[in-house]
């Protein structure tokens, strides 16, 4: 089984004391690439140093989340540190722009700043023809407003942690090459993405941690990591009545896709 992290934070510091023992067990799980989101310039540098100690492993990415955008009078020169990233590039290949979003759970004050780097981040993926990594949380009618306005640009990217109902997965695909990255909450008890992930179709989907956040049971609570993966895997495919195989097999093909990366995994 070969599969693809396509959102993993494993550069934070709740791995700095056994980052290493973490990457082995996500070999040892099949995972074979971890995409690696960026925060903001707090944290860029330990991202940017663990693309360069394992360059086919551990891919990063540019951009500005959105809660870093909040209450940061310097958001705009954070922006601008993004785009001299993609200029010119500290690691051989940068993969995708994000993440960006917007993120209204903790705090409404800043929808305005948070849709102007939205929208900025957007005009770099489709200048830099790269995937955007969009992160919601509490913004999904915000988020459809955004998107809708790009419908045939030619954009493509992955709804991250995509937690919202059917229809609107129907009316955002609609409005460019995405896909719906799943995971540790479609694991959950209470079920509550069972119905999407049933309407997703399979080559739609992407599968992530957001390791260390979101833990998927029955691990739940604990600090979240790659090789957890399997569990989201499993429960995918129990989902959608399939072995976890061909969930792998085709949701490791579509981070591919969107991510133009050389097939791994003996295809
Ligand atoms: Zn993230």
């Amino acid at each position: 089984m070969y599969l693809i992290d396509t959102h993993s934070h494993i550069y934070d510091e709740a791995f700095d004391d056994d980052r290493d023992a973490v990457i082995e067990r996500c070999k040892a799980a099949g995972v074979g690439r971890i995409m690696l989101p960026d925060i903001d310039s707090g944290s860029r540098g330990r991202m940017f140093d663990l693309a360069r100690r394992h360059p086919s492993l551990c891919l990063p990415m540019a951009g500005l989340h959105p809660t870093s955008v909040n209450d940061n009078p310097r958001w705009r020169d954070e922006l601008d540190a993004v785009e001299r990233l993609l200029r010119e590039p500290p690691v051989e290949r940068l993969y995708g722009i994000g993440e960006t979003g917007l993120d209204l759970y903790w705090s409404d004050a800043y929808l305005t700043e948070q849709t102007e780097s939205l929208h900025a981040q957007i005009e770099l993926a489709l200048q830099y023809d790269l995937p955007v990594v969009i992160h919601t949380r509490s913004a999904w009618e915000r988020m459809t407003d955004v998107i809708r306005a790009y419908r045939g640009r030619g954009l493509r990217g992955i709804f991250h942690a995509f937690s919202a109902d059917p229809d609107l997965y129907r009316t955002l695909r609609a409005c460019g090459d995405f896909v719906f990255g799943i995971g540790g909450v479609a694991t959950f008890r209470n079920g509550r993405l069972d119905e999407a992930v049933r309407a997703i179709a399979l080559d739609e989907m992407v599968l992530e941690t957001d390791s260390p956040y979101l833990t998927p049971e029955p691990l739940r609570g604990r600090r979240n990591e790659s090789s957890y993966l399997t569990y989201i895997c499993e429960k995918v495919a129990a989902v959608k009545g399939l072995a976890p195989d061909e969930v792998a097999a085709a949701t490791s093909l579509t981070a591919e896709r969107i991510f133009r990366l050389d097939p791994l995994g003996g295809r």
